[in-house]
């Protein structure tokens, strides 16, 4: 979608602290932290939230799990949120799926 940011991000069109990638999934630093830890993941195709990507492409899906537990392990201490906010009232703002990796505890310090 040319509107979307996130379409943009996975273009290259707009830039992004990108932390890894899959067949079908990219992970960036959110612009805006909330926590110590907070990456994003989406799928690289343009579904508005994460049931309608369930709904059209499991296995896009299930790699972005894959990807955002991968990620979780690299950097956090193993104690992470992993949440998809779905429709305005969940608080999504941008309609591209998107999962959030938050952890108050980085990998590196050691703590619970
Ligand atoms: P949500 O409120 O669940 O839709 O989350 C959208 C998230 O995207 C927010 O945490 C924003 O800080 C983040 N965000 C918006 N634009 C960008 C961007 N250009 N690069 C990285 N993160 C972004
Ligand atoms: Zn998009």
């Amino acid at each position: 979608m040319s509107d979307c940011v996130f379409c943009k991000i996975v273009a290259g069109e707009i830039p992004a602290t990108v932390i890894d990638s899959s067949e079908h999934s990219l992970a960036f630093a959110d612009i805006s932290p909330r926590q110590p830890v907070h990456i994003l993941v989406i799928p690289k195709s343009h579904h508005a939230n994460v049931a309608e990507l369930a709904a059209a492409d499991p296995e896009a899906l299930v790699d972005l799990v894959q990807l955002g537990s991968r990620i979780a392990a690299e950097h956090t201490n193993g104690s992470f949120r992993f949440t998809f906010n779905t429709g305005a009232d969940a608080g999504q703002t941008v309609f591209h799926a998107h999962g959030h990796i938050t952890a108050r505890t980085p990998k590196e310090s050691g703590g619970n």
